[in-house]
């Protein structure tokens, strides 16, 4: 008992040491100088340091084994991919990039056929109303058609190709329906060339008949010219009004009225000489070719005139003469 008391005081004693222990009244004395322990601050090290796996078991060689493995297992992995991705995606670039230009080919000659269709209906628009003065190249058409432009008009035809005319008379008939009914000519196809089918009557005497008619309305004719058989040239109605002389090509033919002397039709040399100047200038005028230089006789077949119908080979050497002037 006093032996257990004994080994109790001593504890107690110890204890007493240990609170008295100038070791732990420094270390509290410390704790108090230097306040409360504070956490070391997260730097990027630090957390890196905390976010690395920490493998359990196994040693530092098969460790460093195992990630190359997986590394050299990723990379394959992800080159693979990389390759195919690749060829796939080009492959899909190839054929929009193909897709594009096609339809950019498209646009274009869709464009161009446009233009050219524009540019071909302008020309003809132009050249049938007598504004391109020869049949020559595209480019002198391209050169007309511009030139063209803001150009005056004289009886429908561009005043610069207009006043190239052989030498003429112009005095038109009174507008009345039986032999200038005034309408407008929408285009040239053809000439058609006549005789007056009354003989030693002059260009004169038969724009008279024509101006008459509107008084005695004996029948519905006229023409755009009279030839007569001294050459001199009258022009009854103007280029871009239809005149009464071949049934169904009123509206699209210029007509041409000889006079002659000679019982057969023939032409005296002046009216012969006048009509080839007066055609040549009606085909460049009009960009016809010699050969739609028509008889009377070619449409309807009426005798007219006269003495081209008996004699075709004659016909051949005036329509030879005009592409020859
Ligand atoms: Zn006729």
């Amino acid at each position: 008992m006093e032996q257990r008391r004994k080994a109790a005081g001593e504890l107690h004693l110890e204890l007493t040491d240990m609170r008295r222990n100038p070791y732990l009244a420094d270390y509290e004395k410390g704790r108090r100088e230097t306040g409360p322990v504070r956490p070391a601050p997260r730097t990027k090290r630090a957390v890196a340091e905390k976010a690395r796996p920490v493998s359990w078991g196994a040693s530092g060689a098969s460790q460093a084994r195992y990630a190359e493995q997986r590394e050299h297992r990723e990379r394959e992995r992800r080159g693979t991919r990389t390759v195919s991705d690749e060829r796939r995606r080009s492959q899909r670039d190839r054929a929009r990039l193909q897709k594009v230009r096609a339809q950019r080919r498209g646009v274009a000659l869709g464009c161009l056929l446009g233009a050219a269709v524009l540019l071909f209906l302008l020309l003809r628009i132009v050249g049938g109303a007598g504004a391109v003065k020869t049949a020559g190249s595209f480019s002198e058409s391209v050169r007309g058609f511009l030139e063209s432009f803001g150009e005056e008009r004289i009886q429908g035809i561009r005043a610069s190709v207009f006043y190239q005319h052989p030498e003429w008379t112009e005095d038109f008939l009174t507008v009345n329906e039986y032999s200038r009914p005034g309408e407008p000519l929408p285009r040239v196809s053809n000439i058609f060339v006549h005789y007056t089918a009354n003989p030693q009557t002059s260009a004169a005497q038969n724009r008279s008949y024509f101006e008459n008619l509107k008084d005695n309305h004996e029948r519905s004719a006229s023409a755009h010219f009279i030839i007569g058989y001294e050459g001199e040239i009258l022009q009854c109605i103007p280029l871009n009004e239809i005149a009464y002389a071949v049934q169904t090509r009123n509206y699209d033919s210029i007509s041409i009225e000889c006079c002659y002397l000679a019982e057969d039709g023939s032409f005296t040399q002046e009216t012969y000489d006048s009509l080839i100047r007066l055609l040549k200038w009606l085909t460049e005028a009009y960009h016809l070719k010699p050969e739609d230089i028509l008889r009377h006789y070619d449409c309807g077949g009426k005798k007219c005139p006269l003495y081209y119908t008996e004699h075709p080979d004659a016909w051949e050497q005036l329509i030879q003469d005009v592409s020859e002037l």
